[in-house]
């Protein structure tokens, strides 16, 4: 017999597969999910009847069926658990609240607090999105399971589903932010705590329900005033034994010891971030043509819109951006040969709707040509709400582990302690 320890673990196991399959099929019937887990029949009704009487699934209607009687059809309720998701992000920090289905349900947004802010102050402004947001949905706000954050930055040191430890720490190199990531618990306050960084929050949403989700390999890229990746092989998000892997912005594309080539706000030179961050493209733009406005997405906005109508100096500028964007981007193709290429971002939706084809020739002069002919390129289904949900998507991942909405939440703080690759 396997001892019970083992047992216990196989059951949770499969409870969190019938769950991840009624989540990824919407309604369904016992017969379907047990086609779709290959559990047997007795072992989803039983996992079903529990779920049923934790609340979480419930019936939703019948579904005819050939011959037999009619089948039950089943959904997750909707109402039984919530996620709070917050992206502290270029243009402010923005908090949302979803329910078990991954449907928003609620929004708050503070545009006071910038990449230039503090660590403390974009706590604060979350604090306070949180709090509005809590007021507003009290009903929720008892069932809710979790609060996870999209950062900028390596989030180190996460325990299983990146849940927040005393030891997990944020690394902004590039905004001078250096901080334990626990100081943010009391923006939410008496929740458990997750954190992410921003492309990989980003890759993670769209990995479940957007561009991504039908790919087992893909390249999430995040173009905006950052430039940022989450790399998919095999289904699984990578991050590396320190959480930095796919920081893709800091690829040096010049060489660090020229000092002529572009400074990052990492410190460094050369870094691809300093030339096709949104920061960099406006600077050169401006160097091109002094009367171009200044700086901010706004900024952006009009060089991209200018470039698309035909700007001479605007097109140079953003056609120079594609060019290191494919190029690196063939090189990241010949490395992970992926299926799927996702550009998200303010900036990389616009360039998948405006330069499309250019991007993808770029692409496929610098990668060889068999991986440079096996991939899609697509768009950021998910748009802007892309980074909180994939945040929000933390706790709701632990959720489908097995994490229920008021659990002690000591015992599950030193779990999250544990060390995760050592
Ligand atoms: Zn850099």
């Amino acid at each position: 017999m396997p001892d019970p320890a083992t047992t216990q673990e196989l059951r949770q196991q499969n409870r969190a597969r019938v769950l991840r399959s009624f989540a990824a099929m919407d309604r369904s019937s016992r017969a379907d999910v047990a086609a779709a887990t290959g559990l047997s029949i007795p072992t989803v009704n039983v996992l079903v009847s529990e779920l049923i009487a934790d609340g979480v699934l419930i019936e939703t209607g019948q579904l005819s069926s050939s011959g037999g009687r009619p089948a039950a059809q089943l959904g997750l309720r909707p109402d039984r658990a919530f996620f709070l998701g917050a992206d502290a992000g270029e243009r402010g920090v923005t908090v949302e609240l979803f329910d078990l289905r991954l449907a928003r349900v609620d929004r708050e947004r503070r545009e006071n607090v910038t990449r230039l802010s503090t660590f403390d102050e974009v706590a604060q402004a979350i604090s306070r999105a949180v709090e509005a947001i809590r007021g507003r949905n009290p009903a929720a706000d008892r069932r809710l399971v979790g609060m996870g954050f999209a950062l900028p930055g390596i989030v180190e040191g996460a325990g299983p589903n990146m849940a927040v430890g005393a030891k997990t720490t944020l690394h902004a190199q590039n905004l001078g932010w250096e901080a334990p990531v626990a100081e943010l618990a009391a923006a939410a306050s008496g929740l458990r705590l997750y954190a992410d960084n921003g492309a990989k929050a980003m890759a993670t949403a769209e990995m479940f329900a957007g561009a991504a989700s039908a790919y087992l390999d893909a390249l999430v890229v995040l173009l905006g005033g950052g430039v940022g990746l989450g790399m998919v092989v095999n289904g699984r998000l990578v991050r590396g034994p320190h959480a930095s892997a796919g920081e893709w912005g800091h690829t040096k594309v010049a060489d660090p010891a020229d000092p002529e080539s572009a400074l990052c706000s990492c410190g460094a030179r050369g870094c691809l971030e300093a030339y096709v961050g949104e920061a960099a493209m406006v600077r050169t733009w401006r160097g091109l043509r002094p009367e171009a406005p200044e700086a901010g997405w706004q900024a952006t906005e009009e060089l991209l819109d200018q470039a698309r109508a035909g700007d001479q100096s605007a097109a140079k500028v953003v056609r120079h951006a594609i060019r290191l964007v494919g190029r690196e981007l063939g090189n990241l193709v010949n490395l992970t040969n992926p299926q799927v290429v996702v550009l998200g971002g303010r900036v990389g939706l616009r360039f998948f709707r405006d330069w499309r084809d250019e991007l993808m020739g770029h692409i496929r002069s610098a990668s060889l040509v068999r991986p440079g002919q096996q991939f899609q390129l697509a768009e950021a289904s998910l748009g802007d709400d892309a980074i909180a949900l994939g945040a929000a998507m933390l706790p709701y991942n632990a959720f489908m582990d097995g994490l229920r909405p008021g659990e002690d939440a000591v015992g599950h703080r030193s779990a999250a302690l544990a060390p995760r690759n050592n």
